[in-house]
């Protein structure tokens, strides 16, 4: 299928040109981020295939109909800048990567936590200046501490398992509790129960209108004093500013973050030489205990591999006119 590829990456290409010698799509490598300017591109081609910062909104949607674009192939799991009832007004398939190495978002979830508590960041930088202090380096053992995990789909199920392996208690909330969790030793709970018990939380539930927000200032009241929060899923679980006043208070004692509220203009480019706008991003990396990385999370060879290969193989179904799992 003719597909004008948005947002285009060289760590990514070579895995989708990789795919494409079995599948044999014409795929149109761009560089400009998808929105309603850069939309009338895609003009010539039947799908336009897409990243998780790129703009699908209704407008840009439209104008994509206009340009006679049929198919917006996402390559990520999460939907949310995607205007899905938009696209099937104009009779566009939307189809997307439901999973891909889920363990990789987990043990990059489980690595914050690791270097969040015994300060490896830190240590990395001192021992380069040859500062070999320990003040301010103490940590705390994993094992026998209350981890609660908030969604255990593919990836907080995994987060769980390691956890486990950890020697922590483990503690989950999700709308539809798994009875294999359950029966490996997680205790399901509701979530003012999770957040009231838990030293560490885990955030792993898709974002949605209901989980906007979900852990704002008086969910932080709620917490432990001195808890670790983790999110890898969507920025806006969590309220950034509430973040920032929980950390100042000390209520929060560790935030990690692979994922912000307002990364859009943000992560997945150099931006050294900017002048950095967000003023609640720039406080939230003032915080020795805060530790952010760039929407990294899914960034591993299986997951590239597998992201190129169901966004090629469902392109390659919706153009036969075959059933895919995977449209919304
Ligand atoms: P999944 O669909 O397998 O699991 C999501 C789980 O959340 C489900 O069990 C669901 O029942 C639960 N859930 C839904 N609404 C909930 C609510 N209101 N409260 C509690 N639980 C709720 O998804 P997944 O593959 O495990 O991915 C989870 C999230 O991780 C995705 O939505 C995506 O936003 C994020 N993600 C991030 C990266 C990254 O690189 N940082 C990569 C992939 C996915």
């Amino acid at each position: 299928m003719k597909t004008a590829f948005f947002n285009t990456k060289p760590y990514e290409q070579r895995f989708f040109d990789a795919a494409n010698r079995e599948q044999h799509h014409e795929l149109n490598y761009l560089a400009p981020r998808l929105d309603a300017d850069t939309a009338p591109i895609a003009a010539g081609h039947e799908a336009v295939c897409l990243f998780v910062n790129d703009d699908a909104s209704r407008p840009v949607v439209d104008r994509l109909a206009e340009a006679g674009v049929r198919v917006l192939a996402l390559r990520s799991a999460g939907f949310n800048h995607v205007d899905v009832e938009a696209a099937k007004g104009h009779g566009m398939a939307v189809c997307r990567v439901p999973a891909y190495s889920p363990h990789g978002v987990a043990e990059h979830a489980i690595a914050l936590m690791l270097a969040l508590n015994r300060r490896t960041y830190r240590a990395y930088a001192r021992v380069r200046e040859r500062n070999f202090a320990l003040e301010g380096l103490m940590g705390f053992e994993m094992y026998g501490r209350t981890a609660g995990v908030v969604g255990t789909g593919k990836i907080g199920a995994a987060a769980a398992r390691i956890l486990l392996g950890f020697g922590c208690r483990v503690l989950a909330y999700d709308k539809h509790p798994g009875d294999d969790l359950r029966d490996a030793g997680v205790e399901f709970v509701d979530l003012d129960t999770l957040l009231r018990e838990s030293q560490i939380v885990t955030l792993h539930c898709p974002l949605t209108e209901e989980t906007h927000h979900l852990i704002d200032a008086e969910r932080f009241k709620a917490m432990r004093d001195g808890v670790m929060l983790v999110n890898t899923s969507r920025g806006a679980l969590v309220d950034a500013e509430a973040a920032v006043d929980a950390l100042k208070s000390g209520k929060l004692g560790h935030l990690g973050l692979d994922v912000y509220e307002e990364e859009d203009n943000l992560f997945f480019e150099d931006r050294s030489s900017d002048i950095l706008e967000d003023d609640t991003f720039a406080r939230l990396l003032t915080f020795p205990n805060v530790l952010v990385t760039g929407h990294q999370a899914f960034f591993t060879q299986e997951a590239l591999e597998q992201i190129a290969a169901v966004t090629l193989d469902n392109l390659t179904r919706l153009e036969a006119g075959e059933a895919c799992d995977n449209v919304l």
